[in-house]
């Protein structure tokens, strides 16, 4: 996410190294590089010249605070007015309606209806939540279909009907329906058409002046950059929106919808895509996301995902397992897509601080675990539980079904009893222990 943005910003602030003082000449040389990175990265000039004049000003208004350099005092500075620009404060929506309706607005390809799978999975893992789904997309029958391919993949109902082609009177049915059968959100997802036009515009506005959503988001994918910022404004126009989704910023994105966006419409990005898998929304933290345009990784965001993940039930299960030496290759399975639930490897390695440089060249697979599950998937359930039992023809059996080597099963083998033992240290209150064994 960002990398050109985040290593052109670090080179700007490299002119201020060595320097032991701000002066109007450092300044100006550091942020004209500043503005230069911003444009680059697809901010709208004036927008990324405010920005530079709101710093300098701030800069060059401030004693140097004695414990910072002037470079870190500079990126500090950015970090603050980057954080400004995308909203200050993390928004969440609306949702004190009963049933509470989400309206979805944007062009088609935007990633609107995976968003709206997303959102709903996002809060049916709540648990106080018990959302609907509606399709709305009377032009594409593939519309509908996917609503619901999305829908069954995370167990939530879709409301569709193929045979009406009024939006404004789906919605409304639906409305009705999730108040008869105890839905408590309603999220509608609308047809979107490839670039602004009026007939979508009318339809929408229909749409939204007939049912009155508590919440109406904009969704919009950040690679389009300046093109994302101009179609927020037209629907902005028409709708008044409450909220942005920004989506599709796992990829290649150079991050001038997020940085501009906000100060174009005045309203707040809520959440956003990271990757096609239903589990890959996150909330939109402008602190957080500067942190991350300044290559200083998120480590928050890291940890919180691990915690949506972590069961607490089976956290207990799994202890008791080892304390009985009983934790076997299906628990580690089973521990390997946890992880992966968390989304892909190179994004959850970039909230690493200082990880995004290094690993930008290099190539993460991102399905890190292919070989390791591969090899289980080939052991028998007897394998599986009692590792001891695998000799020297199984390996070869192993390594044969499961497409590897005999080395790797034996890599594997090996890792896995080190992980064993080490487990069973952290747990006997084998912190001294451990200590002492790293000691050696
Ligand atoms: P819609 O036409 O607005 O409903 O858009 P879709 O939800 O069908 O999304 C269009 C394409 O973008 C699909 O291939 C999605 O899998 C993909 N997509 C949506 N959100 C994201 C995201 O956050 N990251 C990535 N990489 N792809 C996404």
């Amino acid at each position: 996410m960002f990398d050109n943005l985040s290593d052109k910003l670090d080179k700007a602030f490299h002119v201020l190294k060595g320097h032991g003082q701000i002066t109007e000449v450092n300044v100006a040389e550091t942020l004209k590089e500043v503005r230069r990175a911003l444009v680059d990265a697809d901010v709208n000039y004036k927008i990324a010249k405010d920005f530079t004049n709101t710093v300098k000003k701030k800069a060059l208004g401030q004693d140097v605070l004695k414990s910072l350099k002037p470079g870190q005092m500079m990126v500090k500075l950015v970090k603050d007015e980057l954080t400004e620009l995308m909203g200050g404060d993390a928004e969440g929506i609306n949702l004190s309606g009963n049933p509470s309706v989400i309206l979805m607005s944007g062009l088609q390809g935007s990633g609107k209806t995976t968003f709206s799978g997303k959102l709903a999975n996002y809060l049916k893992n709540k648990k106080t939540k018990k959302p609907l789904l509606v399709a709305c997309d009377v032009y594409r029958p593939a519309a509908i279909d996917q609503l619901h391919v999305v829908g069954d993949q995370i167990g939530v109902k879709v409301f569709s009907d193929k045979e009406n082609k009024n939006p404004v009177d789906i919605s409304e049915k639906a409305i009705s329906y999730a108040k008869e059968n105890g839905f408590n959100v309603v999220i509608i997802d609308t047809a979107g058409r490839l670039a602004v036009d009026e007939a979508m515009m009318t339809e929408i506005s229909n749409i939204h002046t007939a049912i009155k959503p508590e919440e109406t988001l904009f969704v919009v994918d950040s690679m389009t950059g300046q093109d994302a910022v101009n179609t927020a404004k037209a629907f902005n126009d028409v709708l008044n929106f409450d909220g942005v989704i920004l989506t599709k910023l796992d990829g290649d994105t150079r991050g001038g919808a997020a940085i501009s966006i906000k100060s174009v419409v005045n309203k707040p990005i809520k959440f956003i895509g990271t990757g096609e898998k239903m589990e890959a929304i996150d909330v939109f933290y402008p602190s957080r996301m500067a942190d991350r345009i300044l290559g200083m990784g998120d480590v928050v965001s890291l940890v919180e995902r691990a915690q949506e993940q972590y069961d607490e039930e089976e956290a207990r299960k799994l202890q008791k397992k080892i304390a009985k030496n009983q934790f076997g290759f299906d628990d580690f399975l089973n521990q390997i897509q946890q992880v992966k639930k968390m989304g892909n490897m190179k994004d959850l390695m970039g909230m690493i601080p200082g990880a995004g440089k290094m690993l930008k060249n290099m190539d993460i697979d991102d399905d890190a675990f292919k070989h390791i599950e591969a090899i289980i998937h080939s052991m028998t359930p007897e394998e599986r539980q009692k590792p001891s039992v695998i000799n020297a023809s199984r390996k070869k059996r192993i390594g044969k079904g499961s497409g590897t080597s005999v080395t790797e099963v034996n890599q594997l083998l090996k890792q896995f009893d080190q992980m064993g033992k080490m487990m069973k240290m952290m747990q006997g209150g084998g912190g001294k222990k451990m200590m002492q064994m790293m000691k050696g």
